[in-house]
C-alpha cells in the first residue's frame, strides 16, 4: 500500500491565506503533509508526499504522478489524500463557518467514500466538525479535478477555515496541528484496518 499525501496550492498561489496573513494555505498544508507522512511511516505504512516542491504544481501533473504509481502498483494499492484549508469567502474578511470537511468526487469509488466517512467520524469525535449541519453521508461530493481524475481511492480534506479566527488560532497551535495530523493518521490506519 502506498499513501500519497497531497498539499494544496503553492508559494506562487495568490490569496489562499487568513485575512491577517498568519496562515498561508500552501505552507500550512505542506508542513501538515510532511507531518502526516512521517507519522504514517512510523507505523510502517509506505507514505509519500505528492508535491515536495514549494510552487503550485499544476493539477494535471499532480494527477499524472498519482496515476503513474497506480499503473505501477495497481490502483487498489494506492490511496490519495489531498490536504487543504477551507474558506467561506474570497473577500479577505473573517467569516463564521468552522470545521473539518471531507470531499469526494461525484464519480468516487466505494473505497473513497469509506475513507471520507472514517475521516469525518474521527473529526466528529475529536470535536473538529465545526458549526455547520452534520453530514449524513459523512462527506460532501464536489467536482474536484484531483479526485475525479485519479485512478485510486481519493479524498480531499478541508482542514478548518482559513478565514475563521478561532479555526486559524487552532490551526496554528501545537494542539491543532497534532489533532489534524492524528485525525489523518488514525483514519488511514482504520481504512487499512491496522
Ligand atoms: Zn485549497
Amino acid at each position: 500500500m502506498i499513501v500519497l499525501i497531497d498539499n494544496g496550492h503553492g508559494v506562487d498561489t495568490p490569496g489562499k491565506q487568513s485575512p491577517d496573513g498568519r496562515l498561508r494555505e500552501w505552507a500550512w498544508t505542506r508542513a501538515m503533509a510532511r507531518s502526516i507522512v512521517d507519522g504514517l511511516r512510523e507505523t510502517g505504512i509506505d507514505a509519500r508526499t505528492l508535491v515536495p516542491e514549494e510552487y503550485d504544481l499544476p493539477l494535471l501533473q499532480r494527477v499524472n504522478r498519482v496515476n503513474a504509481l497506480c499503473r505501477l502498483h495497481g490502483a487498489a494499492n494506492v490511496v490519495l489524500v489531498s490536504v487543504h484549508n477551507n474558506a467561506a469567502g474570497a473577500d479577505g474578511c473573517w467569516h463564521s463557518a468552522r470545521g473539518f470537511l471531507p470531499l469526494v468526487a461525484p464519480n468516487a469509488s466505494r473505497a473513497s467514500r469509506r475513507l471520507a466517512s472514517i475521516l469525518y467520524a474521527g473529526a466528529r469525535s475529536a470535536g473538529l466538525s465545526g458549526n455547520r449541519a452534520p453530514l449524513p453521508a459523512g462527506y460532501v461530493e464536489q467536482n474536484l479535478y484531483i479526485c475525479r481524475h485519479t485512478l485510486c481511492p481519493a479524498v480531499l480534506t478541508e482542514n478548518l477555515f482559513q478565514d475563521n479566527r478561532d479555526d486559524v488560532d487552532f490551526l496554528l497551535s501545537d494542539e491543532g496541528r497534532r489533532a489534524i495530523r492524528d485525525l489523518h493518521i488514525n483514519a488511514i490506519k482504520e481504512y487499512f484496518q491496522m
